[in-house]
């Protein structure tokens, strides 16, 4: 990689930051696709974002991706918000332009997209399990709603946040039905009763296969079960919702296609999805 003054610079900021994938993929697709540009990786406190997203402007960044907590941070405090952030209410794409600065969310259509190459079939009419209603199932959710799901089931935790999530999406206008379980019990019979099951909560990130907040009688043949963890292409959940018949994915295909949409609105160039897809699987599968 030749570095130049003239070389477009990119980056991804959280807090903490040292695990992001972001660079690897961004970087294989930069190089596959011959472009002069390279994706660094930062850690920054959200206290600070607001300081420095203007000063990475001034610097000449041309594209930022936010990840956890920066992306409601950035929602609150940039002046531009195109639509697709307007409907999660959270950043994950920064595009800068002549110094202006607009935020975007991939996240929603990230999913979306991984879910119809994994499945062959899309969220519309369907009912949707999801379990686990932080900012990755939140915007899951959102999704799901706006792309033409009949039914969401939402099952978290602490159920005051599945509860909060339900009111924003009523308050939506979308015209979904929103099912809140009242316990824990209530979420197997639930889970059997839906066509799609969302794994959203960060139970298996450490790679215990018995890991499954769900037993099998939750799943049955003829189920997509999706689970948005990516470190391992068979979590405990899959493994699991395996069992009785589902058909399962892990959430590397999510990963992927938010960055590439994030890819296309800073260069208006379509990512090497191949060489994106396979640095993800060598690092992370290898
Ligand atoms: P988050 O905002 O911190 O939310 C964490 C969620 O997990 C909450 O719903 C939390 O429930 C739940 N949870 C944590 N430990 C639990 C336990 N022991 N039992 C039951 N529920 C538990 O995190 P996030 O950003 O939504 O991320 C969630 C997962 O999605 C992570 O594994 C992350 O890696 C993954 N993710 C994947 C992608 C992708 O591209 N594939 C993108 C984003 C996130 P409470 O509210 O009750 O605490």
């Amino acid at each position: 990689m030749d570095i130049s003054p003239k070389t477009q610079l990119f980056a991804v900021l959280g807090h903490p930051i040292a695990h992001s994938l972001s660079p690897l993929m961004h970087n294989a697709s930069f190089n596959a696709i011959g472009l002069d540009a390279v994706y660094v990786a930062f850690d920054v406190p959200p206290e600070k974002l607001m300081g420095v997203l203007p000063a990475m402007a001034e610097l000449g960044f041309c594209g930022i991706n936010l990840t956890v907590p920066l992306k409601e941070t950035a929602f609150l405090g940039l002046a531009d918000i195109d639509e697709s952030a307007q409907r999660l209410g959270s950043v994950n794409t920064v595009k800068i332009s002549s110094g202006k600065l607009t935020g975007h969310s991939t996240d929603g259509d990230g999913f979306l997209t991984s879910f119809e190459e994994e499945f062959g079939c899309s969220v519309k009419g369907a009912a949707v399990f999801i379990l686990g209603c932080g900012g990755a199932g939140r915007a899951v959710a959102i999704a799901c709603a706006y792309a033409g799901a009949e039914k969401l089931v939402l099952a978290n935790r602490n159920r005051a946040r599945a509860e909060k999530l339900s009111s924003e999406i009523a308050a939506l206008g979308i015209n979904v039905k929103i099912q809140v379980p009242d316990e824990p019990a209530d979420w197997v019979p639930a889970c059997a009763n839906s066509d799609i099951v969302v794994q959203a909560t960060s139970v298996g990130i450490h790679g215990d296969e018995s890991a499954s907040l769900l037993p099998a009688e939750a799943f049955r043949k003829g189920q997509m079960v999706y689970d948005l963890v990516y470190m391992f292409p068979e979590t405990g959940f899959m493994r699991t919702a395996s069992k009785p018949g589902a058909a399962v994915a892990n959430g590397l295909g999510m990963l992927l296609h938010q960055g590439a949409l994030s890819f296309k609105i800073w260069t208006g160039k379509d990512a090497d999805i191949t060489a994106m897809r396979h640095a993800l699987e060598t690092k992370v599968f290898t």
